[in-house]
């Protein structure tokens, strides 16, 4: 099976001002008293917008670059 990424909350950081739920295109999040969580996690495109509406930085969705090595 493979396993959805999806962008990382870090709560301590999160302030729930919910701009993440709000700003999402896809509606994947929804807010909740402990912060954002991914109401339809199988919606998110990992567009990574949501680390650029989050003012503390605490959504996070990063990327892996690989290089394929060649023979
Ligand atoms: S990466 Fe894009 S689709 Fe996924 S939660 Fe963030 S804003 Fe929404
Ligand atoms: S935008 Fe950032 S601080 Fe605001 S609710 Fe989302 S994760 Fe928390």
């Amino acid at each position: 099976m493979t396993q959805k990424a999806l962008p990382i909350i870090n709560f301590d950081r999160c302030d729930r001002c919910g701009a993440c739920v709000t700003g999402c295109p896809e509606q994947a999040l929804t807010m909740t008293k402990a912060g954002p969580v991914f109401i339809q996690p199988v919606n998110c495109t990992y567009c990574t917008a949501c680390e650029g509406f989050c003012p503390t930085g605490a959504i996070r969705a990063p990327i892996k670059v690989r290089w394929a090595l060649e023979n």
